[in-house]
């Protein structure tokens, strides 16, 4: 009996498939830290990973990975969806009825870079613009006492804030938010697709930070290094719902326990590497101000996120991310006039001094 042919016959075969970085050019990428691949541990807890259908009736390392992140949160059940931006949506379609509004900070990713949630909830987003990612407390409790407005339903806050610069919430500012929403009879929901790095930057528990938030989602895939996944949490009963909601979005997956595996290995050794990211911005962030005119604006980290602040005259932000190139630096524009610049865990102290040499370097060909 002869082999059928199939197109695929000719793919050559990889013995390994784990990428060896070193065998990389030596690129410097600050863009984010989603840029993150997994670790060698995550592929091999992925090889050997328990598999079943999520969507019949289970798939065991994706109910072991729902549990973890709920006890890690101190809540009730865990939910795996593909991304934090399907997570954050999730928590508005169980929490905000039709015609209610959700309010946020002005800066909030939900708000500005999930592509408009708020239409497919048939809710409206309200931005407050606040302080280091902080809501304005007195005008979030006078919209909540406003009888007459369209109903809040749903408090959204961010820990850590990506547009307040990785900013951290300090835990009474939560609690404080949490009480004027409940007394209000409104929901708080936390995007903590970063809130490990809160945790670590606190010094305390996830569990400490969530308290303070009745459903909360993680990114598995940004500082965590997992390729991909988030986790909503929160009381039992919203979670079903929000089950329920998943199959409508398209986001309940089959054998996802290959997913979830990198997942729970994330959770359990990635944390203890934050710290680390946070000193290496510091440092960026100090190795920049040392070496630059002060016509360039250099945020002070408070976890791994810098933005550089271009003057107002001169190239763009998309002009230094295309003459850092030329150094192997890649830097994400954040609007016309500021860069973004992200630490993860391949960004060493080497890749800082090579960061900070080339900024330093066009920054001399680039400012007037
Ligand atoms: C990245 C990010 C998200 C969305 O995460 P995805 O998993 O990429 O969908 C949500 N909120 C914040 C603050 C983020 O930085």
């Amino acid at each position: 009996m002869s082999t059928p042919s199939t197109p695929f016959a000719a793919a050559p075969s990889r013995a390994n498939p784990i990428p060896d970085p070193a065998s990389e050019p030596r690129w410097v990428d600050l863009r984010s830290d989603t840029v993150t691949l997994p670790t060698v541990a995550m592929y091999q807890c992925m090889l050997t990973a328990a598999l079943g259908d999520d969507g019949l009736d289970g798939d065991p390392t994706v109910r072991r990975l729902e549990q973890a992140v709920a006890a890690l949160m101190g809540k009730e059940c865990g939910l795996y969806v593909p991304t934090a931006t399907m997570a954050n949506l999730l928590a508005v379609l169980t929490q905000a009825d039709r015609g209610t509004r959700v309010l946020l900070e002005a800066g909030a990713h939900m708000l500005l870079s999930e592509g408009g949630g708020a239409q497919l909830a048939g809710v409206s987003y309200v931005g407050l613009a606040g302080a280091g990612g902080r809501l304005p407390l007195e005008a979030l409790a006078a919209l909540l006492q406003d009888a007459d407005a369209p109903r809040i339903a749903l408090v959204c806050q961010e820990n850590t804030h990506l547009n307040a610069g990785g900013a951290v919430l300090p835990l009474d500012h939560m609690q404080a938010v949490r009480q004027i929403a409940h007394a209000a009879g409104a929901r708080v929901h936390l995007d903590g697709a970063r809130l490990m790095n809160a945790a670590v930057a606190l010094g305390v528990s996830p569990a400490a930070i969530a308290q303070h938030t009745d459903t909360v989602a993680l990114c598995l895939s940004k500082g965590l290094s997992a390729p991909a996944g988030a986790v909503l949490a929160g009381p039992a009963s919203t979670l079903v719902e929000a089950r329920r909601h998943r199959k409508m979005l398209g986001g309940t997956q089959r054998q996802i326990g290959v997913l979830a595996a990198a997942g729970l290995e994330a959770i359990h050794t990635q944390p203890a590497t934050l710290a680390q990211d946070h000193a290496m911005a510091a440092w960026l962030s100090q190795g920049l101000r040392a070496d630059l005119p002060t016509t360039l604006g250099i945020t002070l980290p408070s976890t791994n996120i810098v933005f550089m602040d271009l003057p107002p005259t001169g190239p763009d932000s998309a002009a230094w991310a295309q003459a850092l190139l030329s150094h192997a630096v890649r830097v994400r524009p954040w609007g016309p006039r500021r860069i973004r610049l992200v630490t993860h865990r391949h960004i060493d102290a080497q890749a800082v001094e090579q960061a900070v040499h080339a900024i330093g370097h066009v920054a001399r060909r680039l400012l007037p």
